[in-house]
């Protein structure tokens, strides 16, 4: 068993960035700039935003955090958006998920302009990443695409089995692990809740990606000898021997499941270091302007011009 050592690629990744951020500054630009936006107290939202903040910082980006209080009203959510879109300082921003539940995500995802989505949600860049267009690539499938990249396994051919079917982990994951590309190339099932006996599929993976949020899921009997397994999840289960009164777990029973596998990210130290990856790198791009969305009219209908490609 080897480890996929999110600590490691993400350290390395982070001081890629660094040096060629310090080259763009010394070059006479203004530091890329990420804001980040916290609607309420979650305990898991908050600690993943103080991560994004820090990291900026770690890798001399510029960063903003706007938290609004649980009861802020949609227009207040609009209004902050808004203001966002329209400052020229911010280079990208997100709106971290999930939402309280009176305001609505969709419309939220849908009001941030494509070529701040620096979180890769909007349907423009969703739509762009399914026709393999220039576009920012949703920040935890982009980030395990780096992954897989830095220890150089081979998809092409491989039997991808990806376990959730949500927007911004299961679905673009499949997409990309299928798209023509590398990492890419591979055939790929999609297993959900509706799924029918899914250890039979998941007995199939060359490679398992578990998103589906349920702690420690994934056992021993359901995973191929040699089998390479990514696991996205991350679920705070009580725990009382440690400080805090929880731990983190993945969808993936790490101790039974490492011995039969190839490789294996761990929970924490995987996944979730790479996904700040993503960001940045969408980030910095967003700064650098390599994916210029301008909202145009032509005959008064609303289209999207995408000016140049990265
Ligand atoms: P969602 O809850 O949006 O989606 C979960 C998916 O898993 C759904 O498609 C659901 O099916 C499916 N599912 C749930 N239970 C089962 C089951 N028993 N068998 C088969 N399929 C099942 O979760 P997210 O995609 O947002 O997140 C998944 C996990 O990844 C969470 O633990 C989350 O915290 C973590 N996460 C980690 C990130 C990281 O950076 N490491 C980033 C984002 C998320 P259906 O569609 O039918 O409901």
């Amino acid at each position: 068993m080897n480890l996929l050592d999110g600590k490691l690629v993400s350290e390395h990744y982070k001081q890629k960035i660094k040096t060629e951020v310090a080259q763009w500054v010394a070059n006479g630009n203004k530091p890329p700039h990420l804001a980040a936006v916290i609607v309420g107290n979650d305990g898991a939202s908050e600690a993943y935003v103080a991560n994004k903040v820090k990291t900026c910082a770690a890798v001399g980006f510029n960063s903003t955090l706007i938290r609004l209080p649980a009861d802020t009203t949609q227009a207040h959510l609009n209004d902050t958006i808004d203001s966002l879109n329209d400052n020229k300082d911010i280079d990208g921003f997100i709106v971290q998920m999930p939402l309280p539940p009176h305001l609505d995500s969709i419309s939220v995802t849908e009001r941030i302009k494509p070529s701040k989505d620096v979180d890769g949600f909007h349907p423009i860049n969703m739509g762009r990443m399914m026709l393999s267009q220039p576009c920012y690539l949703p920040a935890t499938p982009k980030g395990i695409l780096l992954l897989l990249e830095y220890y150089k396994i081979e998809t092409k051919g491989k039997h991808c089995v990806v376990i959730g079917r949500s927007n911004i982990v299961g679905s673009p994951m499949t997409m990309l692990m299928s798209r023509k590309a590398n990492p890419g190339n591979a055939t790929v099932t999609i297993c959900h809740s509706g799924t029918t006996n899914l250890k039979h599929f998941t007995l199939q993976a060359d490679i398992l990606i578990a998103a589906l949020g349920q702690a420690e899921f994934v056992k021993e009997d359901m995973v191929k000898h040699g089998a390479v397994v990514i696991d996205v999840g991350i679920t705070r289960v009580d725990d009382n021997t440690n400080a805090r009164g929880y731990r983190l777990a993945g969808d993936v029973a790490f101790n039974e499941v490492a011995p039969l596998s190839s490789y294996i990210t761990p929970v924490p130290g995987g996944v979730g270091l790479m996904t700040v990856v993503g960001l940045l790198l969408n980030t910095l791009a967003a700064a650098k302007k390599k994916c210029i969305i301008k909202r145009i009219k032509i005959n008064k209908i609303k289209l999207y011009d995408f000016k140049k490609n990265y």
